[in-house]
């Protein structure tokens, strides 16, 4: 059988890349599974709920053993330097800009691949990472605001008086962002969102949420075949910018969500428009990890610009550690199935499938993705 192990991730990571229902399903498949000790304790899984799943508890050494590797974060050099040549590593690569990074696996001999690069095609939906993450990230970043902010979100009518309802802006109405606005909403918060794509505006609306862009030919035409974001042009940018601007003034909570495939994040919120905010106004950035969405946020903090607190925390999917863990596991999950065989249970790769083409990284000493490619000269 082959020997499956999920590594213990490193410190600031509380996800795990299995769960007790994936650990099953695969011991069903007669992959031997061994779980690094502790490994799930972060996400509120317990050794012993990994052995009853029916894997083995083991140490960084039995890494040395497998042939498939899962985790949620790209393998460190240590990492790397345990696995063995062949290995097969499932995690979120963070590929851009790590070029270095995947050359590095390649020379090691690893077979990798990056599951934030699935296609988004109805075949590969149960491995979506970047929405199954990004989904939480959005719940989790309504919470956090509305934990730093010193009002109440719903409007309150009481014998004291009445509380009135916070007024919350969501920029990018992706799968974070149509969370974030949902989560606002259920709290009773007034909710407005922008995007670039016109797909989103119907979807806001069907939220409940109101849908501020400026809808000129620009914006009409704004999406890619895969569903994304372009990068949009300077003119249009200024435009929508000067009606966030005033949009923002009357803001009490604003959550940036944007990104843009392999770029860096768009800059939408400037340090202007945080000081237009009213005092003890709260801004949350998503995309810090990218680059930042709002200008002066400082990743892993939370800082003042302006009167308002920018949250810039990293890895926000984690502080939703074992909801995260449970989806990724699953994601993972999926996309194994994918390469066993259902009559002789027999573990292959297919080079051919469109899933593997799309998210192999390196393989054979080479990095063999045609984005990377170049990494491995
Ligand atoms: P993302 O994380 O790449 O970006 C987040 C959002 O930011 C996107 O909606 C994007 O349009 C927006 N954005 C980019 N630049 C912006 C700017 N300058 N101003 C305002 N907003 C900006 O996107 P995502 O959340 O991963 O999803 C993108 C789309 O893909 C969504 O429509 C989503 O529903 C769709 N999707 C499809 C599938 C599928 O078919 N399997 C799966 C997941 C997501």
């Amino acid at each position: 059988a082959s020997v499956i192990f999920v590594a213990r991730e490193g410190a600031g990571e509380d996800r795990v890349a299995a769960s007790p229902e994936t650990v099953k399903r695969l011991s069903a498949m007669d992959f031997a599974i061994v779980v690094e000790a502790g490994a799930g304790a972060a996400s509120g899984i317990a050794d012993s709920d990994f052995e009853a799943a029916g894997a083995r508890i083991g140490s960084r050494a039995d890494a040395a053993t497998a042939d498939i590797v899962l985790r949620v974060n790209r393998p460190t050099t240590p990492d790397i330097a345990s696995y063995k040549s062949g290995a097969i590593v499932f995690a979120s690569m963070d590929p851009y800009g790590n070029e270095a990074a995947l050359a590095e696996m390649a020379r090691a001999g690893l077979t990798t691949f990056a599951m934030e690069l699935m296609p988004r095609i109805t075949r590969a939906q149960p491995m979506d990472v970047l929405s199954s993450q990004a989904n939480l990230a959005g719940y989790r970043a309504v919470i956090d605001a509305a934990h730093e902010y010193g009002r109440a979100l719903p409007m309150m009518m009481t014998a004291a008086g009445t509380v009135p309802a916070a007024k919350v802006f969501v920029m990018g109405a992706g799968v974070a962002g149509l969370q974030a606005i949902a989560t606002a909403r259920r709290l009773g918060a007034v909710v407005s969102a922008t995007d670039v794509r016109p797909a989103a505006k119907e979807q806001v609306a069907s939220l409940g949420a109101k849908f501020i862009a400026v809808e000129d030919e620009e914006f009409k035409a704004a999406e890619t075949a895969g569903g994304y974001a372009k990068q949009m042009s300077e003119a249009y940018q200024a435009k929508q910018a000067a009606l966030v601007a005033e949009h923002i003034a009357k803001q009490d909570i604003v959550i940036t969500t944007a990104l843009i495939p392999g770029r860096p994040a768009p800059r939408l919120v400037t340090r202007a428009m945080l000081a237009s905010m009213k005092a003890g106004s709260v801004a949350v950035d998503l995309a810090v990890e990218r680059g930042g969405n709002i200008e002066g946020s400082v990743k892993g903090s939370i800082t003042t610009i302006g009167g308002v607190k920018v949250l810039g925390y990293a890895n926000v999917p984690g502080r939703v550690a074992a909801s995260a863990s449970a989806l990724y596991a699953k994601n993972l999950f999926a996309f194994l199935e994918t390469m066993v065989s259902k009559e002789t249970r027999a573990f292959a790769v297919d080079p051919d499938d469109e899933l593997v083409k799309a998210t192999m990284l390196t393989h054979g000493g080479q990095v063999v993705h045609p984005n990377f490619a170049d990494a491995s000269a």
